[in-house]
């Protein structure tokens, strides 16, 4: 199964914006650059939203087909476990197996041994190209791996088998999220998780560890920069040496799931994967819904005033809409704007406020992040929200291609910071 060495998760909420998507990586092709889209939907956003697996399957097929793409693109069942993986079997062949949930369970004995068994041959000090120093590895690390996550990686394999035996030869793309969790995981950590999947016998191609600091919905990165920026090329290193020492596919790369907008990082991790010629999959989250709703408010008339009752609907239902995003957002109430300020604005203030434009002095991210968690109230709107964006598809589009294409391919991927 093709996946580019750079791939890109979208996500899209309402499913409309395929064209516009895919669009952007049409420009990068016309770059020279080949980034397979990796169109992602979990259970969680399908469920509020009333879509199932096989409209994000339909939606990448036709806009596919419209632009006359040719490169790979896949469809990622993006967080799913053993409980929500059937719906997606036939639609996907991207599966994200996320087993977050499974960490610091310990695995049973025979598990722990024989994963002991397996990885003493990396004892000692395991020179890894690209890391300055040795990774220090004994018994104690190899028991604290298999301790606190051995059993996930039994239940990744489950899962990736049910997956295996349900699509009947039928190729797909494997990877294992840890992001979910509540502690990083270290270098070291990450290159045992790799032996005992490996060991496991689930052939991964992309592993999503969590790193260091805070990746919330719609907004830059909050943490140090810095040591981001070792721990990613560390893990860049890991990676790429665990691929050959455990038997996993050759193009094995790092996932990195970000929330989407982590611009203060996309310089240093283009570096770090041109220095290290690494691939990597980089997911966004549903932003495309915001730039829906930025297009909505600049077409003005209905547009606009539909993205205001959007924002005062949201605003009204701030702890109903946040509550399953706790973990992911961080909303300074006192500086949302009253919803009967925002009824007065010219359709340009409002775009900007939204926008992601970290040097726009209008720019807010408390509301950007309350609108983000606000599609459940389009979504609700039925038809007359997507009808909209029918109608405005123009103005939407042009945002939704500008947001991918500047914003996140061409400073990660290009590394330019103006691609014109
Ligand atoms: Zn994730």
């Amino acid at each position: 199964m093709k996946l580019d060495k750079y791939s890109l998760g979208i996500g899209d909420r309402f499913g409309l914006q395929g064209v516009p998507q895919l669009r952007a990586f049409q420009m990068a092709a016309g770059k020279g650059l080949q980034i397979s889209p990796v169109w992602n939907k979990s259970n969680r956003e399908h469920s509020i939203i009333g879509t199932v697996p096989h409209d994000t399957r339909r939606e990448a097929d036709g806009a596919v087909g419209e632009l006359g793409w040719r490169g790979a693109y896949l469809v990622d069942a993006d967080h799913i476990g053993a409980g929500t993986v059937d719906p997606f079997i036939d639609s996907s062949d991207f599966f994200t197996i996320d087993v977050a949930e499974f960490i610091g369970i310990p695995a049973s004995p025979e598990a722990v041994r024989s994963f002991l068994g397996a990885m003493a041959p990396f004892t000692g000090a395991i020179r890894v190209p690209g890391l300055d120093e040795p990774l220090g590895v004994d018994e104690t690390l190899l028991r604290a791996v298999a301790g606190k996550y051995l059993n996930a990686v039994a239940e990744a394999g489950r899962v990736y088998r049910r997956i295996l035996s349900a699509r009947r030869g039928k190729e797909f793309v494997t990877e294992v999220s840890l992001d979910e969790s509540d502690m990083p995981q270290s270098p070291g950590e990450l290159f045992f998780i790799l032996g005992a999947i490996g060991a496991e016998g689930i052939p991964i191609r992309t592993i999503a560890p969590k790193f260091t600091g805070s990746f919330l919905k719609g907004v830059d990165y909050v943490g140090d920069v810095g040591t981001f920026a070792r721990e990613f090329e560390q893990d860049l290193a890991v990676v790429a040496f665990a691929a050959g020492s455990f038997h996993l596919p050759d193009d094995l790369k790092l996932s990195v799931h970000t929330g989407s907008d982590k611009f203060s990082l996309y310089p240093l991790m283009h570096r770090a994967i041109r220095r290290f010629d690494a691939g990597l999959h980089l997911k966004t989250a549903g932003t495309t819904w915001l730039e829906e709703v930025i297009g909505l408010a600049e077409a003005g008339g209905e547009g606009l005033r539909t993205a205001k009752e959007i924002y005062a609907l949201s605003f009204g239902r701030f702890d109903e809409l946040c509550g399953p995003y706790t973990q992911v957002i961080n909303i300074d109430r006192s500086k949302l704007p009253p919803p009967a300020e925002v009824a007065t604005w010219p359709g340009e203030v409002f775009a900007g406020t939204l926008r992601h434009d970290p040097l726009h002095k209008g720019f807010n991210p408390d509301l950007r992040q309350l609108v983000h968690v606000g599609y459940k109230v389009a979504a609700e709107m039925g038809p007359r929200f997507t009808g909209l964006l029918r109608r405005y598809a123009a103005p939407v589009g042009k945002n939704v291609t500008d947001n991918i294409y500047r914003r996140h391919i061409a400073p990660l991927f290009l590394g330019a910071d103006d691609p014109d």
